[in-house]
């Protein structure tokens, strides 16, 4: 891998030579720039700080990786390993040969999605380490994509990417935002890596849908209803989040009911309790 490849110490997405003044993505509305103003980093300097990536099974067939101490948002990125290959979702900003070891032990990665551009990470940088593997990005995003390469394909709508693995961009929280179902995960009840589209509460029984989950802009009651009955299409019994949080049974009827409640708020059903 490249070690001079540079990453937004904010996002942790990389970015091309000559870097701009400023992160695009954490300059926008649902991000932030932090008040001692645009840092970059690359990865080798991470790792001389002592960045290291650690690899955990969530589940049967279903690993986590994120970076420790952390780096940008420090998403855990999830792999979702299949018979036909796996799938490498929301990549994080860093990868160190032990990381790209425990990855191909795992066995052959046949795309890398980020659910929405928050969640870049080094995609390319991982796409090359794993042998120019193809780095799907949502059509609507495209913007969004700070450095460029041939492995990008753009897509859209809903995508078989693996036999029991569908992506689809309910959007919300960007335009092209995406979750992934895995329906043999939970022991065959179904699995949805939810990205940014639904946040996992920490009550662990309820879920939330923002545009900005820092800067907390909402989403109105047309946006949330679309994206619950996009979501409530698939079975799945439980949700992982972007981080260590997530719903562990009965996901679906709790995203239905998280977004019949956000709804209700917004619609003014519960002024009285104000
Ligand atoms: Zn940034
Ligand atoms: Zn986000």
């Amino acid at each position: 891998m490249d070690a001079t490849t540079v990453i937004c110490r904010t996002c942790a997405v990389e970015q091309s030579a000559p870097l701009p003044p400023v992160c695009r993505i954490c300059a926008d509305e649902r991000q932030y720039v932090p008040p001692y103003g645009q840092l970059w980093v690359s990865i080798g300097q991470l790792a001389a700080e002592g960045q290291r990536v650690v690899v955990a099974e969530l589940e049967p067939g279903l690993l986590e990786i994120y970076s420790s101490p952390g780096v940008g948002i420090n998403q855990h990125s999830k792999l979702v390993c299949t018979d036909a290959g796996n799938l490498l979702w929301d990549p994080i900003g860093f990868i160190d040969d032990e990381a790209l070891a425990a990855v191909l032990d795992a066995g052959p990665v046949v795309a890398i999605v980020a659910s929405h551009p928050h969640m870049f990470g080094v995609q390319v940088e991982w796409s090359r380490a794993l042998g120019d593997v193809p780095v799907l990005v949502a059509e609507s995003d495209l913007e969004w994509v700070q450095r460029g390469a041939p492995v990008i394909e753009p897509w859209r709508g809903d995508l078989a990417v693996l036999p029991g693995v569908t992506l689809t961009q309910p959007g919300g929280h960007f335009p092209g935002s995406a979750v992934a179902h895995w329906s043999a995960g939970a022991d065959g009840r179904g699995v949805l890596l939810s990205g940014d589209t639904v946040l996992p509460n920490p009550d662990r029984s309820s879920v939330s849908f923002m545009r900005s989950y820092p800067n907390r802009i909402p989403l109105s009651a047309a946006v949330v209803e679309r994206v619950a009955t996009s979501l409530c299409r698939f079975d799945f019994d439980r949700l992982y989040g972007n981080f260590a949080d997530y719903i562990d049974t009965d996901a679906r009827p709790i995203v239905r009911a998280s977004a019949d409640r956000h709804i209700g708020w917004v619609r003014g059903d519960f002024d009285h309790l104000t």
